[in-house]
């Protein structure tokens, strides 16, 4: 359904599903968009008369929106051209879900870092549709937002090694080791005591912070919504990501300065597998059939 169609001139003409990352202004009528797309990956576009009020998107191109979106792929050239957009799911937040708002718009941003153009990966995509739904709800963020992050890393292999030592191999079993375990921010995971000395970048993470990132990275779809967390190790291992996630960007995110804000908003809430509509409203936009998280 979502594959290229037509040739318009010597360029095909794609269908697909996107995520918009950011939109920037290119003139007084235009933006410039970067949208990741389920098909294709991460690409730019123009969206020739989006900042006009009568346009062919039909107000679908905001931060977070779930789209279909038709344009041309200009191969060899910087820039798309984006044809047409409609809207699947507007993230539309809760009242005063400021928790939900800052981390998808810290995820999105994440996500455009992390990603390369035109580097298709659909279970990362259905990952993204799937967590900024759940941020819309606004209730159990910051878990939310650290089993996306985790799962981010695995889907684009950076995921840090938390059994075995990432040199030597060793298994470092959190359920026995009842002391703090090196975590190597440059090298990618734990290390062994014989290992972890003369090494940089060594910080230590305790056993029930260990334990809960293993959770949270599991590939097991509904036990990092139940594991009971205490406080202290969500904030130890928030702590911990942020380090990592800082090393392997090489720069500090804008959006990251946030997550202290996203804490403070967050608010705790059985989880169910699917989120909860919001209200009537919402049923409005066409649900996400296939969106479902890995
Ligand atoms: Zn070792």
């Amino acid at each position: 359904m979502f594959n290229s169609k037509h040739i318009f001139g010597e360029f095909p003409v794609q269908n697909d599903e996107a995520v918009v990352l950011r939109s920037v202004e290119f003139s007084e009528s235009s933006n410039v968009l970067t949208i990741f797309t389920r098909n294709s990956g991460k690409i730019h576009c123009l969206a020739k008369g989006a900042r006009q009020l009568k346009n062919p998107f039909e107000s679908s191109l905001d931060l977070m929106a779930h789209i279909f979106v038709t344009y041309i792929s200009k191969k060899g050239e910087q820039l798309d051209l984006l044809t047409e957009a409609k809207l699947i799911k507007r993230f539309r937040p809760r009242d005063e879900n400021y928790a939900g708002v800052f981390a998808g718009l810290y995820f999105i941003e994440l996500l455009n870092e992390l990603t390369a153009d035109h580097d298709p990966n659909k279970q990362l995509f259905d990952l993204a549709t799937a967590t900024l739904r759940r941020f819309a709800v606004g209730t159990n963020v910051c878990r939310t937002l650290l089993r996306a992050e985790w799962k981010l890393l695995e889907r684009i292999g950076h995921l840090p090694s938390l059994e075995h030592c990432i040199e030597c191999n060793k298994t470092l079993d959190p359920q026995t080791n009842q002391h703090r375990i090196a975590f190597g921010l440059v090298d990618g995971g734990v290390l062994c005591s014989n290992c972890r000395s003369g090494r940089s970048q060594v910080v230590t993470v305790s056993a029930d912070g260990l334990r809960t990132l293993n959770t949270m990275a599991s590939s097991d779809r509904n036990l990092w919504r139940t594991l009971p967390i205490q406080n202290e190790t969500m904030y130890e291992i928030r702590g911990l990501t942020n380090q990592f996630i800082m090393n392997l960007t090489s720069k500090r995110l804008k959006m990251l300065n946030y997550t202290s804000t996203i804490a403070r908003y967050d608010r705790q809430e059985e989880m169910t597998e699917q989120p909860k509509q919001i209200n009537q409203s919402q049923h409005k936009d066409t649900d996400v059939q296939n969106a479902k998280e890995q």
